[in-house]
């Protein structure tokens, strides 16, 4: 065999050898990318981020990180160690100060890096989304050994893939959430009442409706000033998420009016809960800009979904009728809607 020839097989070879290395890219980027899309909600997709990872690159142990603006603190939020997802608060304790750090290092040059010693591979990839930096992956210790400088093409864009969906998830709960409460605005409370109310109509599913109208607080504001007023918003929205269950919904309606949505509730769970909160807000004292602690009651109207609600429109009317009749009935109190209504 000629010499020319050998070389034609070799070169042959290598890009055989390319091309295989290049599928497996294009294989591992489609996991990725379909695992990060299956949500807009952050606390769903960053376990998400580090399960799939961890998986597709075949790593020890995977930590993503969150910085600051000037990359002066990373904060983990999430790690896969093994098989163990580990969570934020579990994590508290490794924070790092990055200014001689190899994450610092990833988000200046804007390059991922890759650290070897004679026992250990390190990997850093920066995540920044249309040019701001918004964190770190660090993963150790692939299972083939060591992460190899040739592949950085697959990291940085692995790097971006993951800021863009952390980035969008971010703006979705920048666009869903008020400002004050950090509840859910009212755009969002019409969207999922429409959903709860396809399903219940569907499959015959139970669902409710708490709607909040804090009592006198015109008067309240005028008292104690505005701030304080804003203060006692900020914790009565804290202490409806704190009572009810992560899968209820909870919305500022408008102004001092809060909504809860309810799935999988009936009538009597919705009313029961209602008076719970009504008399947890009544006995509750609310800090504001001075002491002593105060005081707010707040009237409920609670409405179940029946059949005889042709839509979300009507059920929350009636909510809203029952709302206005516990408010004529003396305020500080629960009324729940006839069906008739
Ligand atoms: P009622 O018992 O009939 O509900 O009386 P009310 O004074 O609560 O009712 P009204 O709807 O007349 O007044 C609502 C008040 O809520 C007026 C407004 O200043 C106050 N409010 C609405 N949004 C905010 C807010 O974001 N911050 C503060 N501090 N007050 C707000
Ligand atoms: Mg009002
Ligand atoms: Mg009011």
């Amino acid at each position: 065999m000629s010499a020319d020839r050998t070389g034609d097989y070799d070169a042959l070879y290598r890009n055989y050898i390319a091309a295989l290395h290049e599928v497996d890219h294009l294989s591992t980027l489609r996991e990725i990318a379909l695992a990060i899309n299956t949500s807009l909600e952050l606390e769903e997709i960053l376990p998400t981020i580090a399960d799939v990872v961890h998986g597709a690159l075949d790593v020890n142990r995977i930590t993503l990180y969150e910085t600051d603006l000037r990359a002066q603190i990373a904060m983990p939020l999430v790690a896969k160690f093994g098989r163990d997802l580990i969570s934020r608060e579990r994590l508290a304790e490794e924070e790092v100060r990055p200014e001689r750090h190899p994450i610092r290092d990833a988000l200046e040059t804007r390059m991922p890096m890759v650290l070897t010693t004679a026992d250990h591979s390190a990997l850093y990839i920066p995540l920044i989304a249309k040019g701001i930096p918004l964190g770190a992956l660090h993963l150790e210790d692939p299972s083939d050994g060591e992460f190899k400088s040739e592949n950085t093409p697959l990291y940085q864009t692995i790097g971006s893939m993951i800021a863009i969906a952390i980035n969008n998830a971010q703006l979705y709960a920048l666009a869903v959430t008020d400002g004050l409460t950090k509840l859910y605005v009212r755009r969002y409370f019409d969207l999922r009442m429409k959903e709860e109310f396809d399903q219940a109509q569907r499959y015959a599913r139970d669902f409710s409706l708490l709607m909040f109208d804090i009592d006198h607080f015109k008067k309240f504001n005028d008292t104690h000033g505005h701030q304080t007023g804003d203060m006692v918003l900020q914790q009565f929205a804290q202490l409806l998420k704190d009572n009810t269950r992560k899968s209820d919904i909870c919305c500022r309606y408008g102004g001092e009016e809060m909504c809860v949505i309810l799935p999988e509730t009936n009538l009597e769970e919705a009313t029961r809960l209602a008076e719970k909160l009504c008399q947890t807000i009544r006995t509750t004292g609310f800090k504001g800009t001075n002491q002593p602690l105060l005081s707010v009651t707040s009237t409920i109207g609670v409405a179940a979904y029946t059949e005889d609600f042709a839509n979300t429109t009507e059920m929350v009317a009636a909510a809203d009728q029952a709302l206005y009749k516990a408010k004529e009935g003396g305020r500080n109190q629960v009324q729940v809607a006839s069906s008739s209504e």
